[in-house]
Parts: structure tokens; C-alpha cells; sequence
């Protein structure tokens, strides 16, 4: 089954440029899609028509079966991670995780029951309390992500999530997110100019250029390829 199909879908930016040229791509159920390719080939265009942040131009999105095309981001259900990790600053952590569950007029008890499962797996418990800046660079990146998983979509999208995050914590946070997506499963498009992290996190790695895809295959396949 699949949870995001993208077909045949362009992007037209106003002025002519076409960012995104006919791309096709099936996301099955559970599975990891990190999108790779030089900077200006069409990746975050693409993620950003896929989360309802830009028009689609042509062509068709579904996610979990519903056509999203002209769907507001929040009715979409999917959920973000960017990389500059948009906290609410006058929020504590507690407060930072339930906010989009509570806009979505989630029951209270279910509202503290998501954000203390989400704050074990991430080792957040002992912040809950903390407002953003008191947090350091990789534990507000996992406040980022427990506000993802919390809302527990029918997929993530990621931004880049880990390149403003120094050498040492951007190893740390992708084993994370590697077992996260173990333990969670969620569907995901992951785009990233980092070779190790496409290497980590993907199950399929789909290389852009010039807005179309040049190669789609396991990590190993697409780098050993001549
Ligand atoms: P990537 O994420 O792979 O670096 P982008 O999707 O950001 O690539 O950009 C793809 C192409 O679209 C580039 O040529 C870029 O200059 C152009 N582009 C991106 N955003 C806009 C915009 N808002 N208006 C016009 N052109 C844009
Ligand atoms: P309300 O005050 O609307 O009845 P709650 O009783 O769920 O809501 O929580 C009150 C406030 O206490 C929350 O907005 C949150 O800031 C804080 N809070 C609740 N549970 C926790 C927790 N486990 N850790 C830290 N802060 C919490």
C-alpha cells in the first residue's frame, strides 16, 4: 500500500522556472525516502508541494489515499521537521509538544499520555518543564521531532533537519532518527545534502537533477552505480 503517491507532478515557479518537471514516485507504507541532489535540483519544491506549502503546478498528490492537491497543510496529515527547529519560545517543552494536539481538540488525557510516550522515547523527560532556551542545539531538535511524532501522522517530512546542528550532534541525531523510525515506522521523505545521513536513514534514495529523477534504488545500489 502506498501512503504518498506523486504523479506526474510540476512545479512552475511565477517568472517560468520549472523546478520540478513530471516526477512519479510511490511511498509505501512505512517506508524511508530520503531525496538527494545538487543544491537547486528541486527538492525542498518538491517536499513543500507534497506538505501544501507550494502549489502544485500539474500532475496529482495523494497521502493515505485522499488527493491532497488543494488541501491546507494542517488537513493533511502529515507532519514537519525543519531544520531551523521552529519552537514556540515562550512555550515550555511540555507545551511545545501538545500544541498541535491541542489545536486538533485532542482529549487532555490523551494529550499528556502522547507527549509523556513521545518525551520517554526521546529522552526529553527531564525537560518538560524547560522553555526552548534553555535547551541545547540537539534537545530542541528532538522537541521538533516529539512535536512530529506526537500528532502521529500518516507521514513525515523532513527539511534538511540535522544541518544546523554541529558535526558531533548530527551523528548522535541520525541514529536517533534511525531508531525512531524503527520503533515508529512512519512513512517519511527525508531530503538532505548529507551522503552519510541518506546512507543511515534510507530505504530508497531518489536522486534529483534538474528536477527530474536520475536515480531511485537502495543506498548501495545508487552509490556503487558507474
Ligand atoms: P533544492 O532544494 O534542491 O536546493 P529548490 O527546490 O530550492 O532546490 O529549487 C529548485 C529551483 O527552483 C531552483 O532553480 C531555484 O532557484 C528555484 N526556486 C526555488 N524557489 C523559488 C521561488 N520561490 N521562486 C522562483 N524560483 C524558485
Ligand atoms: P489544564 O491546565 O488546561 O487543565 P493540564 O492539566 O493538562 O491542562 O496541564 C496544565 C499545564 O501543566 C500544561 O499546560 C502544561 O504546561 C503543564 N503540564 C502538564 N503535565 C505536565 C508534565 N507531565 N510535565 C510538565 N508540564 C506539564
Amino acid at each position: 500500500m502506498s501512503t504518498i503517491t506523486i504523479t506526474d507532478v510540476a512545479k512552475v515557479y511565477a517568472g517560468g522556472v520549472e523546478a520540478v518537471s513530471n516526477i512519479s514516485l510511490d511511498i509505501a507504507d512505512g517506508e524511508f525516502i530520503v531525496l538527494v541532489g545538487p543544491s537547486g535540483c528541486g527538492k525542498s519544491t518538491l517536499l513543500r508541494m507534497v506538505a501544501g506549502l507550494e502549489d502544485i503546478s500539474r500532475g496529482t498528490v495523494t497521502i493515505g489515499g485522499r488527493v491532497v492537491n488543494t488541501l491546507d497543510p494542517a488537513d493533511r496529515d502529515i507532519a514537519m521537521v525543519f531544520q531551523n527547529y521552529a519552537l514556540y519560545p515562550h512555550m515550555t517543552v511540555f507545551d511545545n509538544l501538545a500544541y498541535g494536539l491541542r489545536n486538533r481538540r485532542t482529549p487532555k488525557a490523551e494529550i499528556r499520555a502522547r507527549v509523556a510516550e513521545a518525551a520517554r522515547m526521546l529522552e526529553l523527560e527531564p525537560y518538560l518543564d524547560r522553555r526552548p532556551r534553555a535547551l541545547s542545539g540537539g534537545q530542541r531538535q528532538r522537541v521538533a521531532m516529539g512535536r512530529a511524532i506526537v500528532r502521529k501522522p500518516a507521514a513525515f517530512l523532513f527539511d534538511e533537519p540535522l544541518s544546523n546542528l554541529d558535526a558531533r550532534l548530527r551523528v548522535s541525531m541520525r541514529g536517533e532518527i534511525r531508531q525512531l523510525q524503527r520503533r515508529v515506522g512512519t512513512t517519511s521523505l527525508y531530503v538532505t545534502h548529507d551522503q552519510l545521513e541518506a546512507m543511515t536513514l534510507a530505504d530508497r534514495l531518489v536522486v534529483l537533477n534538474a528536477g527530474r529523477i536520475e536515480q531511485i534504488g537502495r543506498p548501495l545500489e545508487v552509490y556503487n552505480a558507474p
